[in-house]
């Protein structure tokens, strides 16, 4: 349904919800009836510093950036599993107006104020399903990645976001001195311990538990993320809680006893097990007018509520089968790929020169070509459903991409590109999926919906100058690890480091 002009809206009634790197994303608080209701606004963002050029070093066309959702992530991840977003045109004064009450209230934090702003000579904004608000709706914003900095102690230089990734890689292309670590242990638990070795602490969270599709490890994994969310008291990166589209921080009791409801009509088996399970402990707790229960407590529920929810999507077999199948060659083997028919080293200076030699960063109908040609390799039907693979199917799709890309000329009639820059921009569409956040949104009064959404979202085109700085990161962090193990290993404690284990 085509919307009204946003200027038909107070620019007062949107309120600030979240932002990242390049957009800010306002939710409607108007009135009820209103067609804006239940959608927020997606605006994008400049920086401040000095010198910084507009569309600088980091950009992705803006054609690119709007149509890439519906044209190229949604006939890969399912319609169903991504959110519809509605191109609106923007005003100046109205954005001005906004973002003028946005300062007024100080809701960004001091530290986005000081480094970007709203860009307000963008045109366009984009409209989009708020998958937070509403009454009577729990919404959990679960970061797939995170966007935390860490420093490598091996090289002493400082490393921003840390993609969680939800598979390991095969072996075929990694360097031997790779191969064992990175198909041991997961991206994400390399980067954990190397935090815990700082004396930072560890939670133990594994996304290959989450992603994993077996009931007793996605309750684990949540209960985890959930008991981390509570000792940092909200300050962890990668869950955010939403009560009737309202943050809620740990110790808010109607989230804690919407869970106990949500819990009970998901798990009445639950109920009559033995009676010293957590989830009866916090059930007593709750239900009466005692103490707060455990934090262990609270997050066995949490994990109750969620994971029914988590174990019917099919949103994350399909991001996790993206991930790696457009991951096929590993960063190591696009890297000698890329130097072998090419002559670009990733490993060596990378900047605009040879981004430009490798085709430059990739358009809307390139995009949208790719797309046609790969996505029956990646067994997707043209308008039909998403659904995972089987076994077999993705061994073969594996294969077939493989050869694709490694073929030493274009064995495809007609395809206007070498296999080289097929692999680029699948590898680019890899990070895309590894880099996403979920949203899992639970209606708490509905009778008739036991289980609640998933969608996946940030699903933005990545920028090919970062390349280069994949290929770095991908070295760090190996380095890192492999350095923790053998000082592990030197005391005698190699044993406490638990291997990573795919679904
Ligand atoms: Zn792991």
């Amino acid at each position: 349904m085509p919307l009204p002009p946003l200027e038909t809206t107070s620019p007062i009634a949107w309120q600030y919800t979240a932002e990242g790197g390049a957009n800010l994303v306002v939710s409607f608080a108007g009135p009820a009836d209103s067609p804006f209701s239940g959608h927020a606004l997606r605006l994008r963002k400049r920086k401040k510093r000095a010198g910084g050029v507009k569309g600088g070093e980091d950009a992705v066309p803006s054609e690119v950036d709007v149509e890439f959702g519906a044209r190229i992530i949604a006939p890969l991840l399912g319609e169903a599993n991504v959110v519809v977003m509605e191109k609106v045109p923007l005003s100046r004064d109205w954005l001005e107006e906004l973002v003028e009450d946005m300062r007024a209230q100080g809701v960004r934090p001091a530290e986005r104020e000081a480094e970007d702003e709203v860009d307000l000579d963008t045109p366009e904004g984009v409209v989009v399903e708020d998958l937070i608000a509403g009454r009577g709706v729990i919404a959990v914003e679960i970061k797939v990645r995170s966007a935390e900095s860490f420093k490598c102690a091996v090289t002493d230089l400082t490393w921003l976001r840390q993609p969680k990734w939800g598979f390991l890689p095969s072996p075929t292309h990694l360097s031997p001195s790779t191969a064992s670590m990175k198909t041991t242990y997961c991206r994400t638990c390399m980067h954990r311990h190397y935090k815990a070795s700082d004396g930072e602490g560890s939670d133990g969270f594994c996304p290959l538990d989450l992603y994993s599709g077996n009931s007793a490890r996605v309750h684990k994994a949540l209960e985890q993320l959930y008991g981390s969310w509570m000792s940092s008291e909200g300050g962890i990166n990668n869950l955010r809680i939403f009560l009737d589209g309202k943050k809620v921080l740990p110790g808010n009791v109607s989230i804690a006893s919407s869970f106990v409801s949500r819990a009970v009509r998901l798990t009445p088996a639950c109920l009559q097990a033995d009676q010293a399970s957590p989830l009866d402990y916090a059930l007593d707790h709750l239900t009466t007018s005692g103490p707060p229960a455990s934090p262990i407590s609270r997050a066995s529920l949490f994990a109750h509520a969620l994971a029914p929810t988590l174990l019917r999507t099919p949103a994350l077999p399909l991001l996790r089968e993206l991930q790696s199948l457009l991951d096929v060659l590993d960063i190591e083997g696009l890297a000698s790929l890329l130097s072998r028919t090419t002559g670009v080293d990733l490993a060596r200076h990378f900047g605009p020169e040879e981004v430009q030699k490798l085709g430059g960063q990739p358009r809307l109908d390139e995009w949208i070509e790719w797309v046609g040609r790969y996505s029956p390799l990646l067994g997707r039907q043209q308008g039909g459903e998403s659904s995972p693979l089987s076994h077999e199917e993705w061994d073969q799709s594996k294969a077939t991409l493989e050869s694709r890309f490694l073929a030493s000329s274009t064995s495809d009639e007609g395809s206007p590109s070498p296999p080289w820059r097929d692999a680029i921009l699948a590898y680019l569409l890899s990070a895309t999926f590894k880099d996403c956040s979920l949203i899992i949104r639970l209606p708490l009064d509905s009778a008739a919906s036991t289980v609640g959404t998933v969608k996946a979202i940030d699903l933005d085109p990545k920028p090919m100058n970062r390349l280069g700085k994949y290929w770095r990161m991908d070295r760090e962090i190996v380095e890192c690890w492999k350095e923790r193990l053998e000082r592990m290993e030197a005391v005698g404690r190699a044993g406490e480091v638990r291997q990573c284990r795919e679904g």
